[in-house]
């Protein structure tokens, strides 16, 4: 924690502070322009210059297999939200690099930006309410390769609007710091009803086995990260949702079949304090579906980006990337027999 603490923003300066040293700096460098369709201002976005990010990546090893993230920081977050903040930020991507260690991961932190986000995208929906419940007759993920998760139109402008044009788009993490991401489910009601729910996200990571091949693929790598206010979420959260984008597996450990929210201890993928990411056929093959990710590369003795193969069928759960690298499971009904 300590050592922590010492690379992130100084904790005596207040985040406000920050942001007007930030926007009164004229040697504004990086200010690159955006691929937004609907003629939206896009954002001015400038690096955060006391975040130090050699330090930050100093631990990075050529040859291991790596991430690219960047971070887009808001500055006009409104006075009254304070669930995530730019020290709390950082410091979650920290414990992330951390939890990611053992699976020899790492995680380069590109770039922190802030700058002023059209406010109407600082609370957003992430996708169009579902028509189609998951019954019994193929589990989670053959249904969302059926049924994918569709963004929302205000969902991917505001993307579009702060996620900058770069050749790698399709393979980096955008971690997106937004006030309100909510998500629209479907749950069993009662009988042979179900009804619309909507969940006011934490962390968001538009993972391929849900949205497949309804997310752009420019935009495939976004995270929005909405609540770290709790010890627990801004320990976890980041790596959490890395989990989902990288392992690209909902809420699943060992013997426990993916669900929407499963709260057990252990796993990195389940909602609780664990933080193991298991290999093997019992492990879920999560380590294995890690090292697979194409958002991973390595760095070869030339100094080029090596990356691992791309999805070929868009990312879904079963893609032929993951070969045997997957479980095939039964549904567990939700409603009796005789409805
Ligand atoms: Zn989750």
């Amino acid at each position: 924690m300590k050592s922590i603490r010492n690379i992130v923003v100084k904790k005596t300066m207040p985040v406000l502070l920050v942001f007007l040293y930030v926007t009164g700096c004229t040697n504004s460098y990086n200010l690159s322009s955006n691929h937004n369709a609907d003629s939206k201002p896009n954002v001015n976005w400038r690096h955060i210059d006391s975040i130090d990010i050699n330090e930050i990546n100093s631990d990075l090893v050529n040859g291991k297999p790596t991430v690219d993230i960047g971070i887009y920081f808001p500055s006009n977050l409104d006075s009254t939200f304070t669930r995530v903040t730019l020290n709390k930020m950082i410091e979650s991507f920290l414990f992330a690099k951390k939890i990611f260690r053992p699976t020899d991961v790492q995680l380069n932190l590109l770039f922190a930006k802030t700058g002023n986000v059209n406010s109407s995208y600082l609370s957003i929906q992430a996708n169009e309410v579902p028509g189609i419940p998951e019954t019994e007759y193929v589990n989670l993920y053959e249904n969302s390769r059926r049924h994918p998760s569709i963004p929302t139109t205000h969902a991917l402008d505001a993307f579009r609007s702060i996620i900058e044009i770069d050749t790698n788009n399709s393979r980096t993490i955008y971690l997106i710091a937004l006030q309100d991401v909510f998500y629209p489910y479907l749950t069993l009601s009662e009988g042979r009803n179900w009804m619309m729910k909507t969940v006011r996200t934490g962390g968001l990571s538009f993972p391929s086995y849900s949205y497949v091949d309804q997310i752009p693929k420019e935009l495939r790598g976004v995270i929005t990260i909405t609540n770290l206010s709790t010890e627990e979420r801004f320990r976890k959260t980041i790596a959490h949702e890395l989990g989902h984008k990288l392992i690209n597996v909902s809420h699943e450990y060992n013997d426990v079949n993916p669900g929407f929210e499963v709260f057990a201890e252990g796993g990195l993928m389940l909602y609780g304090s664990g933080e193991d990411i298991p290999s093997g056929k019992e492990g879920r093959w999560h380590l294995e579906r890690l090292h697979l990710s194409p958002y991973l590369y390595k760095i070869d003795e030339s100094g080029n980006k090596i990356w691992n193969d791309d999805y070929k069928e868009a990312g879904h759960y079963y893609d032929p990337i993951y070969d045997n690298n997957v479980i095939h499971f039964l549904p567990e009904p939700q409603i009796n027999d005789d409805w």
